[in-house]
């Protein structure tokens, strides 16, 4: 837990490896390196401009944390996630989480408040420019700082354990088209803190996690091979005339691709 120690404790001057370890786990969490992606430890050595040996401990360390499976002679790879490994994982973000805003709510002092105001801010403009990987990695770092706030180190490792966990899972099984955590939903979640108490703090955070477990789905099944897609379209004879409307193919690529989701 190194990079995690070094966020909670006495600032120290990083090392290469912590360097290595932390530029992973950024990408990991803002979705850069996708699930399943294997990590060559000479590409990584070459990106960073580090040695192979300083990989290999960062990739050890990581493994530890359980942000990349580590496999003897298969190498590190980022992990891929089931469905069904996010209850468990939500689960226990509801205990701890709704835990922090219980004791953050109606508490906060203007400073504090102030810092997490910066937060949601920078994360809206992320959002409205169309820059998501700073906008994933803005929203968890208000999840974790509120972990901060509420005073007890053991709650930010536990999230920065679950938060790759669930960015992997978000990256997995996100309905298309939203967004991981919204910024307009943690200005909500502030606003609670600032003025609904410590009862009222604690079931927005539940909401708010609620809303996110839901927002999970099956993926659709892998697409059929070309031949498949395109079978329709083999039993057509001539070539249609320009201007005359093409035969509707027996099935659309999209239905196809997506044929579990559209029964939901
Ligand atoms: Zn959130």
């Amino acid at each position: 837990m190194n990079a995690t120690t070094r966020r909670t404790a006495t600032p120290r001057p990083p090392t290469a490896t912590d360097r290595v370890y932390d530029g992973i786990y950024r990408a990991i969490v803002e979705h850069r390196l996708t699930p399943g992606a294997r990590l060559r430890e000479e590409e990584l050595a070459e990106s960073f401009a580090v040695s192979r040996t300083v990989v290999r401990q960062a990739l050890q360390r990581l493994a530890q944390d359980q942000i990349v499976d580590l496999r003897h002679n298969r190498g590190a790879q980022v992990p891929q996630p089931g469905l069904e490994d996010a209850a468990p994982v939500f689960d226990a973000r509801r205990v701890v989480e709704g835990e922090i805003a219980r004791r953050l709510g109606g508490r906060l002092s203007a400073a504090q408040a102030e810092e997490l105001r910066l937060i949601v801010e920078a994360e809206a403009q992320a959002e409205a420019r169309g820059d998501s990987a700073a906008a994933i990695g803005l929203s968890g770092e208000f999840h974790r700082a509120l972990a901060r706030l509420a005073g007890n180190p053991v709650f930010v490792r536990l999230l920065d354990e679950l938060l790759p966990t669930t960015s992997l899972l978000m990256a997995l099984y996100k309905q298309p088209g939203r967004p991981a955590c919204v910024a307009h939903r943690h200005q909500e979640m502030l606003q609670a803190l600032v003025d609904a108490g410590a009862a009222g703090s604690a079931a927005e955070m539940r909401r708010h996690l609620d809303e996110l477990e839901r927002s999970l789905t099956p993926r659709p099944p892998p697409m059929a091979p070309l031949r498949d897609v395109f079978a329709a379209y083999r039993e057509v004879a001539p070539m249609p005339t320009p201007g005359a409307s093409a035969p509707a193919p027996a099935v659309s690529a999209d239905a196809v691709a997506s044929p579990g989701r559209r029964r939901r």
